[in-house]
């Protein structure tokens, strides 16, 4: 049933589509915590150097005198640290080198003064290979009563980093993995939440099916006993004739509804049989114009045919009438006295038998347009009821021309009239 594939799949989709936001929030998520942990880290690492490199320098600038080992106070034990101490002249005098590849950007940077004191910042650069660094530095100014220097402490930081985005990338990674085998569950599991709902749409149909095919004996009886009772003479009070011959005509309205029905809860069972036939479609419009025409000439409505050609289709007799016939009841329904209703065949090539049915009649709104074909939508249920309509008859017409692999379509202004075409498969040669 497609009705069912089509939710089970929108059901699987909106599963997908949330388990997709979910994991990108995840992921992000855990980016930004895995970031800022790295970075708080890395940044009390670096305060704390930059501490101790001052405090140092400080005590050496206070007592000039004393010979500092530097080896013993400024080698750091982390090789990853370096650091550069300048004095009021921007001259360098004292540092702990950044290594060669990184020593040029680190420059740059500490010319470029883009590092505010105090903070901790993470600067990027891609070198000439393409390989992007990555340092986080901080800068600390060393004041004493002869000398104002500015020291400034940095870190390579390139494998954390990189190790971040490696992390990252893999996340990413696994988590597409893990939408993609939910989707698949849920896929799964969509289908097995609509077993039990397909069961009681199957159930719905065959019991609408069943109900409809069921009304149709006592529908007969009923008819065959009004008409018994009309032929009896002895009735003869014309108020009691009236009341059997409103019984009849409503009989008969109901039996039609509820062939109508029998129909449409067939073809939902798709236990729509057709006994395809080689016929010439001509020629079942113009037996459909034969029956039709009494109807039509009731409203002084003009039926015509046009362009009639022989032109052959494989298809089911009785249903290709039945769909003439509706459109052309229809044409005739919804037209004024004195209108016009034509049936022209528009194509028969070796391919397509094209015919359409059109009108001069009420016209059908843009808005109700594809909705014709649903059942029971009507536009003007008071109008459709007064003639005799029950809002099936489009919904049975698309369903023949399924059945034949064909199409409908319409075509309607308000007021100036309507065509419904409708496009079969032709078959001229064999
Ligand atoms: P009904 O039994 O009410 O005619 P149908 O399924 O045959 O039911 O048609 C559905 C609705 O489409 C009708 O109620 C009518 O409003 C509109 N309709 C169908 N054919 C025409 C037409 N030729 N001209 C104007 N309206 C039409």
């Amino acid at each position: 049933m497609e009705i069912f594939g089509r939710s089970r799949r929108r059901l699987a989709f909106a599963y997908a589509l949330i388990m997709c936001v979910f994991m990108a929030v995840i992921i992000f998520v855990v980016h930004m915590a895995m970031n800022w942990s790295m970075f708080s880290e890395q940044a009390q690492e670096l305060s704390d150097a930059a501490n101790s490199v001052a405090e140092v320098q400080t005590f050496y600038l206070q007592n000039p005198n004393i010979s500092v080992d530097e080896t013993r106070y400024f080698r750091s034990s982390n090789d990853r640290l370096f650091f550069y101490i300048f004095n009021e002249n921007k001259q360098l005098i004292r540092f702990e080198r950044a290594s060669f590849r990184l020593e040029q950007f680190v420059l740059d940077v500490i010319e470029s003064g883009n590092l505010a004191e105090g903070e901790v910042e993470v600067f990027q650069h891609s070198n000439e290979t393409g390989q992007l660094n990555t340092v986080m530095m901080t800068s600390k100014k060393i004041v004493t009563d002869n000398a104002s220097q500015t020291l400034y402490v940095g870190k390579d930081v390139t494998a954390l980093y990189s190790g971040l985005q490696k992390a990252t990338y893999a996340q990413v990674v696994l988590g597409f993995v893990a939408v993609l085998i939910s989707s698949a569950i849920g896929y799964y599991m969509a289908g097995r939440a609509l077993v039990p709902l397909k069961e009681a749409y199957d159930k719905q149909k065959q019991f609408a099916a069943d109900a409809s095919h069921e009304l149709r004996t006592p529908l007969a009886v009923v008819m065959a006993s009004a008409d018994l009772l009309l032929a009896d003479p002895s009735i003869k009070e014309p108020f009691l004739r009236q009341v059997l011959e409103d019984l009849k005509s409503e009989v008969k309205k109901m039996t039609n509804l509820v062939s109508d029905l029998l129909m449409v809860a067939r073809s939902d069972n798709n236990a729509l049989k057709v006994k395809i036939q080689r016929l010439d479609l001509t020629e079942i419009l113009k037996q459909v114009i034969r029956t039709m025409t009494p109807i039509a000439e009731k409203k002084n409505i003009r039926l015509a045919g046009e362009n009639f050609v022989k032109v052959m289709i494989n298809a089911d007799e009785q249903r290709i009438k039945q769909l003439a016939i509706i459109l052309v009841d229809n044409a005739i329904k919804y037209t004024t006295e004195g209108g016009a209703v034509l049936i022209r065949l528009e194509k028969a090539d070796n391919a397509r038998a094209v015919f359409a049915v059109m009108d001069s009649g009420i016209g059908i709104a843009p808005e109700d347009l594809d909705k014709v074909f649903e059942r029971f939508y009507r536009v003007d249920k008071a109008r459709s009821r007064e003639m005799g309509g029950n809002g099936l008859g489009l919904a049975i017409a698309a369903e023949i021309v399924k059945l034949h692999e064909g199409k409908i379509s319409v075509a309607s202004k308000l007021g100036e009239g309507t065509k419904f075409t409708v496009e079969l498969k032709a078959n001229l040669k064999k």
